[in-house]
């Protein structure tokens, strides 16, 4: 492979060009765009700046000389790293099958991120974001939700949950502080079945959205926190209840440590799915709803989890369930990923209107999601649709005759 020509670009920006240009010139020589019609942003704004095609033509265009980070940094905002495009990218679809080669606009758009941050070229919402992370060592969640490490296992007041153990419960920032209705469901449906669990010893954030908005020494720092204090607690495995905090146990860990990895992650989606078949749980209790649910971008597409809630979902009587006649790639995105509300809630609130328009064609009630994050702007463009917006463990519990405490908001 010829080294990508320096026109003037700084030493970062020279490796990230020759990291992607390959892939790059893979996308813009194609050009069928077809992954411009699965993408929510695409879909709400039109805007052809925004779409996976221009995130990967930038990168050719710099390296022709042609643009500069400070050029397209903005545009990278624009995204919400659903992973849809790379699902309906040919390019997965047919030469990866014989050169194993895979679109990846998600890392990309995450790596243009921090090359931004690392040529000193900062968003305002995601700078203010990620300082008051590393002041407070959790997100600001979005509104003026207090959070704080002295707070942070609040939601578990009066469930008597050890802390430490073999295997912990990672409740991530927006449950922890704000749907606290949400890690207490899961607590107590576990408890339940009797499956043991410990908190965290300290939590900080997972470092997850840090690492989305480009900020990548800062997510690391926090990982390394976690792990260990996993380690110092004897901690071997880690259950996760949000599927972002999935994503960056599974992928960016991982990356960040390697072979030094040790611990197991399970998504508690997929243990209650099991618990119920093996009859640990069963749901009694009829729920009189008309649903339909909604696939978390981060379990469906990315990570090809969409059965499970699904069984759960089926093993709880009194529910008529509408399911939706797109999954994978195809399904509908809340908006709410990716740092996307932190600098363009208007175009969040739009995504989740859409969202909120295709599940009232399946004339529901209610639209049950298994994300924490999803639910603030899923729930507000349900307003004007009358359709309620519940978590998933929370309807479980419910069946269970579990009362949950807590709250659904602040
Ligand atoms: S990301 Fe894939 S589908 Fe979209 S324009 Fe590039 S090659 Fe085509
Ligand atoms: S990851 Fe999702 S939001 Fe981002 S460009 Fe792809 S389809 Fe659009």
């Amino acid at each position: 492979m010829t080294e990508a020509p320096d026109h003037h670009h700084s030493p970062v920006t020279v490796e990230f060009l020759s990291d992607w240009r390959n892939a790059s010139y893979n996308c813009f020589s194609s050009g069928h765009k077809f992954c411009r019609e699965v993408c929510p942003v695409m879909q709400v704004t039109r805007n052809e700046s925004w779409t996976p095609t221009a995130f990967h033509a930038n990168v050719v265009a710099m390296e022709k000389g042609e643009l500069t980070v400070e050029d397209v940094a903005e545009d990278y905002v624009n995204c919400t790293q659903c992973g849809a495009c790379e699902l309906r990218c040919p390019n997965t679809l047919f030469t990866g099958d014989f050169y194993r080669f895979r679109t990846r606009t998600v890392d990309l758009v995450k790596q243009m991120r921090a090359l931004a941050v690392d040529n000193g070229v900062h968003q305002p919402g995601y700078q203010r974001w990620n300082q008051l992370t590393d002041e407070r060592t959790h997100e600001p969640v979005l509104g003026e939700v207090p959070v704080s490490q002295e707070h942070v296992r609040d939601w578990s007041a009066g469930l008597d949950i050890p802390i430490g153990g073999e295997t912990i419960l990672f409740v991530d920032c927006e449950a922890a502080f704000y749907r606290t209705s949400v890690p207490r469901a899961v607590a107590q449906i576990l408890q339940r079945a009797g499956v043991e669990f410990g908190l965290m010893r300290e939590q900080w954030c997972c470092g997850g959205p840090a690492a989305e908005m480009g900020y990548r020494d800062q997510a690391k720092r926090f990982a390394e926190h976690n792990l260990a204090d996993w380690r110092a607690s004897g901690v071997k495995r880690v259950l996760v209840l949000d599927p972002h905090d999935y994503i960056t146990f599974t992928e960016d860990y991982p990356a960040y440590f390697g072979e030094d990895y040790e611990i197991e992650v399970v998504l508690v989606v997929e243990l209650l799915a099991k618990l119920i078949t093996e009859g640990k749980l069963t749901p009694e209790i009829p729920i009189e709803r008309t649903i339909t649910y909604h696939d978390p971008c981060r379990l469906n597409k990315r990570k090809g989890v969409w059965q499970e809630p699904r069984q759960i979902l089926r093993s709880i009587p009194g529910l008529t369930f509408n399911d939706v006649d797109r999954v994978t790639q195809w399904s509908y995105c809340s908006g709410g990923g990716g740092g996307l509300p932190v600098e363009k809630p208007e175009l969040t609130a739009k995504i989740s209107e859409n969202r909120l328009a295709k599940a009232a064609e399946l004339e529901v009630d209610t639209l049950v999601s298994a994300c924490p994050w999803s639910e603030r702007p899923l729930s507000a463009a349900g307003e004007a649709h009358r359709i309620d917006v519940v978590d998933i463990h929370e309807l479980l519990a419910e069946s269970l005759g579990i009362e949950v405490g807590g709250s659904r908001g602040a």
